[in-house]
């Protein structure tokens, strides 16, 4: 069980230490942790966001366990040092094209959503958004128009064996869920959605356990706020998974909250949460470590099929919620020490 550890910038740091207590605090078997440098950290000590050293222990390890990157100081470094691509790099090498995120409501925290708490409590959903194709990577530019304008311009595109990989990854986790899959797309308007359409069918034939439907992206946004707790899995592009997945986690309650895993074919993964290095409150202790503890609890389940340590983070955290040891992103004054402790606790009852 190796994973490389990649803490990275402002609270990335703080919130670490504490997902690292809670997987020591479970006593795995052969748990080995390397840590090293990513983002501004690196760049500072090393010249570079992902130094070859990092890049080495990622690409060893079996999983990836990574805090985030972000400082505003290195802002002005040209695009190839940019702090933030060490994340594009880490994907880009790892080959992971699958990114989970799950939503769930917390017991005790329906009030800090901003849906009325019946509808809040029913989120229980898993947004499984492709990482590699969509118009963040077709041909790019801008250029003159016959009239003279500017133009800008970002192809969408999808060939069918990235529709069909990440169609695979979405209806086996639909397997292990409910068994309901939503794929969404603007099939009415783009051709890259009638393809997707076409292509998730088609390897529907293959999971027959599975009941799937589709929406169109428009409603799917709409219905996320009206009613969440229709959903199980939702399947979707990069463009659009990038979007409802921010709102989706904001039906939950709080930033602090939302792990996530980034998968490619094999069992390997980086998991981390959806929020970034928070400068704002770094080195104050405050930060919530609770994405960063739930993005180890599914690296035990993505990466080492190990679903009962996985539960029992989860379970200690829930717990933990309920018990009111709350963060300030939810309006507590739980440090994030003391939320550590709390889930080291609960997880060693
Ligand atoms: P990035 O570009 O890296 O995504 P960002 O500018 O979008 O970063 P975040 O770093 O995600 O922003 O922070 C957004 C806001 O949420 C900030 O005010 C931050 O303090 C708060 N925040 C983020 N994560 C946490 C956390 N774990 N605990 C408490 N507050 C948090
Ligand atoms: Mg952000």
């Amino acid at each position: 069980m190796h994973i490389a550890v990649l803490a990275g910038d402002g609270i990335g740091q703080e919130i670490m230490v504490e997902a690292v207590r809670v997987l020591e605090a479970l006593d795995l078997p052969g748990l080995r942790l390397d840590h090293a440098d990513v983002g501004g950290v690196a760049y500072r000590k090393h010249g570079h966001p992902l130094p070859p050293e990092t890049l080495d222990l990622a690409k060893t390890a079996d999983a990836v366990l990574f805090g985030a990157v972000g400082d505003p100081e290195l802002d002005g470094l040209r695009r190839e040092l940019r702090v933030e691509s060490a994340i594009l790099g880490l994907r880009k090498e790892l080959q992971l094209f699958a990114n989970l995120r799950p939503a769930n409501a917390f017991a005790g925290l329906e009030n800090l959503s901003g849906l009325k708490p019946e509808i809040a409590s029913a989120i229980d959903l898993l947004i499984v958004r492709e990482l590699t194709g969509d118009v963040y990577f077709g041909e790019k530019g801008q250029r003159q128009t016959e009239d003279g304008l500017r133009q800008g311009y970002d192809v969408m595109a999808y060939d069918e064996s990235e529709i069909a990989r990440i169609a695979h990854v979405a209806f086996k986790a639909a397997q292990g869920r409910k068994g309901k899959l939503c794929s969404v797309d603007k099939a009415n308007v783009l051709q890259t959605s009638v393809l997707w359409r076409a292509v998730v069918e088609e390897v529907a034939a293959e999971y027959p356990d599975v009941e799937l439907s589709h929406m169109y992206v428009d409603n799917a946004a709409m219905q996320l706020v009206r009613n969440p707790g229709q959903f199980d899995v939702i399947v979707t592009g990069n463009l659009f998974g990038d979007i409802l997945s921010d709102q989706a986690s904001m039906c939950v309650g709080s930033i602090g909250l939302l792990a996530s895993a980034s998968l490619g074919e094999g069992t390997k993964g980086q998991y981390e949460p959806i929020h970034g290095s928070a400068p704002d409150i770094a080195g104050q202790g405050i930060a919530n470590p609770m994405a960063m503890i739930l993005s180890a609890a599914m690296m035990l389940r993505h990466s080492f099929a190990d679903e009962t340590n996985a539960q029992r983070i989860e379970k200690a955290v829930s717990t933990v919620l309920a018990d009111g040891v709350l963060g300030h992103d939810l309006g507590g004054s739980a440090s994030t020490s003391a939320i550590g402790d709390a889930v080291v606790a609960a997880v060693q009852k």
